[in-house]
């Protein structure tokens, strides 16, 4: 078989672990129950299975499992996050707080709320994407009724203060969910001593299958309120209706099994591939390292490159290397990402970027390999006039 380039978009997504896979296969076959079909064993089975499943991911964020709410991944989650809270709220005030670098699965959710006649404020960032702590609490108003934060940024990898944030928004009575869809697995996550209201889930950023992950929402101190987005059957307690996909939540638990149990070892030595990477790719000029040095992801490294055009760099690695110029959702544009402007970066930098999304199964010779291709192209391109993106 000829071979297939390296896969450095983990970000973006993971490839299922087999592991997860055998535990799923199951329930597509032998156990077809429905899990609310409780009147025979096959329901029974089907059920029992989706209840295992949501301690382990609960027991994962310290959260009760009653607290936790199955969806079809991180999109839906925090749409019923900040959608939900907006409508159960909007009587207590109608402004929300949020930040300029999350994701799309949040900001418009935000916008789309502005078109309603919400006010949003959307926070900067410092140059090393950042929130700066000081700015989040004077944006807060008595009408603020959420503060959304992501835990982890999937471009830059930044981690955010969680602690800090939590305890700023309920010294103010203020709700704060964080998008966690990077963060599951790879820092410490815990819903009580964090102060987290609502946590967005996904299982496809952690070697789980695609088309699942799960809200949290605090029941007690306070008890948040939820208006469901989708309605229907009454499922997952009139949240989120829809049948549940046991084999999809039967390997979201066994991906985040696994993740916990493989983080001691596997984020240092994602660490260490990242950091060879980084030493391989400094040693050119005009390399820029995008976020903090480290408060960052172990797997992933962003880099601006000068005098280069970004979508010429990423064809060019195409058949070696499998990677992305940040959001998944924003490499098909080849305007710069709005991560990179938000850390001030000049627009013509910020669209030649590169994202290192560095997963488990990469060896210390393939980040060798990656690097010389990045290299090579990266000084082919420079030699050639004209090479770069000029504002449309
Ligand atoms: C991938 C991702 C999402 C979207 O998750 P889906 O499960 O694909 O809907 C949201 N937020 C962040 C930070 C992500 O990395």
């Amino acid at each position: 078989m000829p071979s297939r380039p390296i896969y450095l978009d983990h970000q973006a997504t993971t490839p299922v672990d087999p592991r997860v896979l055998e535990a799923m296969l199951p329930y597509f076959t032998d156990c077809p129950g429905n899990p609310s079909s409780l009147s025979h064993g096959y329901g029974w089975e089907a059920s029992a299975a989706v209840k295992y499943a949501r301690e382990q991911i609960a027991s994962a964020i310290h959260a009760q499992p009653e607290a936790l709410l199955f969806t079809s991944g991180a999109t839906e989650a925090n749409n019923l996050a900040i959608k939900g809270v907006a409508e159960a709220y909007f009587q207590k005030g109608r402004h929300l707080i949020t930040v300029q670098t999350e994701h799309s699965a949040v900001l418009e959710p935000c916008r789309y709320l502005q078109s309603l006649g919400f006010e949003v404020t959307f926070l900067p960032v410092q140059p090393d994407g950042l929130l700066e702590l000081s700015l989040l609490e004077q944006a807060i108003r008595p009408e603020t009724i959420l503060v959304s934060v992501m835990a982890a940024n999937n471009e830059i990898g930044v981690l955010q203060p969680l602690s800090e944030i939590g305890a700023i928004c309920h010294r103010h009575q203020v709700l704060f969910h964080t998008d966690a869809a990077q963060a599951l697995t790879k820092v410490p996550l815990d819903v009580a001593a964090m102060q987290i209201d609502l946590m967005s889930l996904t299982a496809h950023k952690i070697y789980g299958p695609k088309g699942i992950g799960a809200l949290y929402v605090r029941q007690r101190q306070p008890r948040v309120r939820l208006a469901p987005q989708v309605h229907g059957g009454g499922q997952e307690r009139g949240w989120r209706s829809g049948t549940l996909a046991t084999p999809q939540i039967v390997g979201f638990a066994k991906a985040v099994e696994l993740g916990l149990a493989a983080a001691e070892t596997e984020q240092p030595y994602l660490a260490q591939l990242r950091d060879q990477l980084w030493r391989q790719l400094r040693s050119q000029e005009g390399i820029h390292l995008n976020g903090h040095p480290t408060q960052r992801l172990a797997g992933c490294l962003n880099i601006s490159v000068e005098g280069v055009d970004g979508q010429a760099l990423l064809l060019a690695l195409q058949p070696k290397v499998a990677l992305s110029s940040g959001s998944a959702c924003a490499s098909g544009k080849t305007s710069p990402s709005h991560v990179l402007l938000a850390l001030g970066r000049e627009p013509a930098l910020a669209a030649a970027t590169l994202r290192f999304g560095l997963g488990r199964l990469n060896t210390p010779r393939e980040i060798d390999q990656a690097a010389a291709c990045a290299i090579a192209a990266i000084q082919a391109l420079r030699k050639t006039p004209s090479a770069q993106w000029v504002p449309g």
